[in-house]
């Protein structure tokens, strides 16, 4: 059983800049991802709050990192989706130095939950979050999402392609030596919580109750 915290979920705050921020103190862990690759359905899943991720996409609140509280230390963390074509040039570029410089210098991020579409992982934006977390030596770890919509062939033949690449770009034996894992997620079929919430509480140094 995984621990309950992650139900205790609770809107802390939206910012526009890090000076925004709750005090950089504790753990949290933040979920990124293109917009529509699932992120809003696997906070509420993950968290089985159902209106959870609702509250960041109220218009407004979309274009803002949220932060949830779980308990006075830790915390879960929505990131802005990226790769939005109708976003303005001026817009992303701002989100692009607030996202860099929150995965760059947030003492209390202990990982990201990077979420890909299982349809079409990698893309050049996901490639670039890669390699700025492993650049600042931050763990990352995948959900291959949506894998409902592949057959249980194609779905485990995406994760291993997604586990040989980053093998490859990063030049490791192993994906644990450059931080990273990579899972198969699916919101509406339930496949991968479990997976998702023990990474979490290793993050978060949640014990198993
Ligand atoms: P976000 O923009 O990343 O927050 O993505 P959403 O969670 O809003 O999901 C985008 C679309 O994908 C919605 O139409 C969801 O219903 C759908 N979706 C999300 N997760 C799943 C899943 O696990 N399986 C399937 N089949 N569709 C999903």
């Amino acid at each position: 059983m995984s621990h309950p915290l992650y139900q205790r979920a609770e809107f802390l705050l939206g910012a526009h800049t890090l000076a925004q921020a709750p005090p950089d103190a504790g753990a949290e862990v933040a979920f990124a991802g293109r917009s529509n690759a699932g992120k809003s359905s696997a906070l509420n899943v993950i968290t089985n709050i159902h209106a959870l991720a609702r509250v960041s996409k109220t218009p407004g609140r979309t274009q803002q990192i949220n932060f949830f509280g779980l308990d006075e230390q830790r915390r879960l963390v929505d990131l802005p989706g990226y790769g939005y074509a109708q976003v303005p040039e001026k817009v992303k570029r701002h989100w692009q130095a607030v996202l860099a410089e929150y995965l760059e210098t947030r003492n209390s991020l202990m990982g990201l939950m990077l979420l890909m579409d299982s349809r079409h992982p990698l893309t050049p934006l996901d490639v670039q979050m890669l390699d700025g977390c492993f650049e600042s030596q931050l763990p990352a770890h995948i959900l291959l999402t949506k894998s409902d919509k592949l057959s249980r062939g194609a779905a485990l033949a995406s994760r291993d392609q997604v586990r040989k690449a980053l093998l490859e770009r990063y030049g490791v034996q192993d994906l644990a030596e450059a931080k990273l894992g990579v899972q198969l997620f699916s919101s509406l079929k339930h496949i991968g919580i479990e997976e998702a919430q023990t990474q979490l509480d290793q993050w978060l140094g949640v014990r198993e109750v």
